[in-house]
């Protein structure tokens, strides 16, 4: 059995919205992906983090890329990192172990997309791939700040 993930995250690492706004892309993020159905699989977690936490593409995830030198970054270095961080990250600056450039974690180059955030709506089995752009604006007006929809595969 797997699962489908798809998380609607701010755009920055580090926002948390206020609980009113919260409840109005919660409320619409679960329309727009089939949650409202009385027969659903559909099912949404609200988290909040006290530090920007991983929001990991899972097996979608091949490749993390440099955004210094472009070299693909060891993939147990990424793991490591992840696998010691599961309650947040205090800080994203990292240097990277392909050049030694520092950077952020989450400016780097993953495919498919991971993100970083300290709330996250996420929508077990959604009945939609992918929101589009024309709805992840709507969530971000209803947030009242930018999103990005990450999609896993577990
Ligand atoms: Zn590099």
């Amino acid at each position: 059995m797997s699962d489908d993930v798809l998380s609607v995250i701010p755009a920055d690492p580090h926002w948390q919205p206020e609980h009113p706004a919260a409840e109005r892309a919660v409320a619409l993020v679960t329309a727009l992906t089939g949650g409202l159905g009385a027969d659903t699989d559909v099912e949404i977690d609200v988290d909040w983090y006290d530090d920007p936490t991983v929001v990991d593409s899972a097996q979608n995830l091949e490749r993390v890329g440099c955004p210094s030198c472009r070299a693909t970054i060891d993939r147990a270095w990424w793991e490591d990192l992840v696998e010691a961080h599961e309650d947040g990250f205090p800080t994203l600056d990292v240097t990277v172990p392909c050049c030694g450039a520092a950077t952020t974690l989450d400016r780097l180059d993953y495919d498919g997309p991971c993100g970083f955030a300290r709330f996250e709506i996420t929508v077990w089995n959604p009945e939609t791939d992918a929101l589009s752009e024309e709805q992840l604006a709507s969530v971000a007006q209803a947030l009242g700040h930018p999103v990005r929809q990450i999609r896993a595969h577990l």
